[in-house]
């Protein structure tokens, strides 16, 4: 590989063996989104005209009211509790996080708790936990809910887990009491049918992020009832010079170039073979599956990754290569290796096992990725300096 842009700003350039991760920055624009981008940077537009025709393409895709590109799903959580709190009221979109005199209190059930729950607050709402560590029942979910409740929060991968409400029974109950129910749906895209689905079972709004699902790692966005959408289109960053109110969202800036990737990327996604995707899968996994064969140490066996992290047999979308004792190394001084060269090869290393997510390799990283291995598990002793940590 040639020297890059990061070599040039005194960094080193990834091999991104894990998959998609904030840290690595998300996933590759395609090239049809690519070229939407260069295409949006060629001239100007008016951004609260683009959002609303944006939100209204990926509504209809998604058979939901209305929609809206934002900064990410953490940036959807927060935009969208806060038009929860505030609906169209300006004067109350501009004094958040201040929620004094509005309803303030979003509900999560205590199985749900997650890491990016904690975006429900930045809006000065208060997370209120109902049930325990147990589960929660449908009467608890009831009884906390009053009239400062603002919403109820719903992380849509861990829906019905750990002896909690399931989705369509939560918003049956929040509804009842007129209070809406927000999902954090950022990675439920696959079979893409299921984007589209929590609004029918009762999402009142759900947010998705692009990184997920081609598109750029800042971006999401946001979906569901009209009036929701249209209190979070009032709190976003637009208006913030021209409008009345100096409202809260302005720090959830959308550059046109993301706003129209989000929205190609989605397309593409919504409209693409899947099937040929994860067969592209299976074929980089066999190639470094034979590539590796016969080499002394360890064993390799193409497995499914999940997005929780586990180790499935199928669909087929890593190898993981596991390090015996007939290895001069153990897994974690080859990861060290990997991670020491530039570029740096970032697999995910677990025990005696790496794991080489292959769902955002480059065409011909597993190429490289088998001769590396294969240099570092033949030679070892060559390079027994300390691996630099990446
Ligand atoms: C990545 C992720 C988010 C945050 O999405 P961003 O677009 O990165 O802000 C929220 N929830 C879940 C479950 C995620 O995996």
């Amino acid at each position: 590989m040639g020297s890059t842009i990061y070599d040039a700003l005194g960094t080193k350039t990834v091999i991104n063996a894990k998959g998609i991760y904030t840290d690595l920055g998300g996933s590759i624009l395609s090239p049809r989104v690519w070229a939407a981008v260069e295409d949006a940077n060629r001239s100007f537009a008016d951004l609260v005209a683009l959002l609303d025709a944006t939100g209204a393409s990926i509504a209809e895709q998604l058979g939901a009211e209305a929609a809206r590109v934002t900064p990410g799903a953490s940036a959807a959580i927060m935009l969208g509790i806060a038009a929860c709190m505030t609906g169209t009221d300006g004067t109350r979109m501009e004094q958040l996080p201040d929620s004094t005199g509005m309803p303030d209190e979003v509900l999560i059930q205590k199985p749900h708790r997650y890491k990016y729950d904690r975006m429900v607050r930045m809006t000065g709402a208060r997370l209120v936990e109902v049930g325990d560590a147990a589960g929660s029942s449908e009467a608890q979910l009831a009884d906390a809910i009053g009239p400062n409740t603002a919403a109820v929060f719903v992380p849509a991968h861990l829906d019905g887990r750990g002896g909690t409400v399931s989705l369509p029974t939560v918003a049956a109950i929040a509804h009842e009491r007129g209070v809406p129910v927000f999902v954090d749906a950022a990675y439920m895209n696959y079979p893409t049918n299921l984007m589209g689905s929590f609004t029918t079972v009762g999402a009142d709004l759900v947010c998705f992020s692009a990184k997920y699902f081609g598109g750029p790692n800042a971006g999401g966005f946001v979906a569901g009832r009209r009036d929701l959408v249209d209190a979070v289109a009032g709190i976003d960053f637009t208006r913030f010079e021209s409008g009345d109110h100096l409202i809260f969202g302005r720090p959830f800036k959308l550059d046109r170039q993301t706003v129209v990737a989000v929205t190609v990327a989605l397309d593409e996604w919504l409209s693409m073979d899947h099937d040929a995707r994860f067969r592209g899968y299976a074929r980089k996994v066999e190639v470094m599956r034979l590539g590796l064969d016969g080499m002394r140490g360890i064993t390799a066996t193409p497995m499914h990754f999940t997005m929780e992290e586990s180790l499935e047999p199928s669909p087929v979308n890593c190898l993981v290569v596991r390090v015996d004792g007939a290895s001069e190394l153990t897994a974690a001084e080859i990861d060290a290796r990997l991670r020491a060269d530039n570029p740096a090869i970032l697999v995910h290393l677990r025990d005696d096992a790496l794991i080489i997510d292959v769902e955002v390799m480059r065409d011909g990283d597993e190429d490289l990725i088998v001769d590396r291995l294969r240099d570092v598990l033949s030679a070892p002793r060559r390079e027994l300096a300390p691996a630099v940590a990446l």
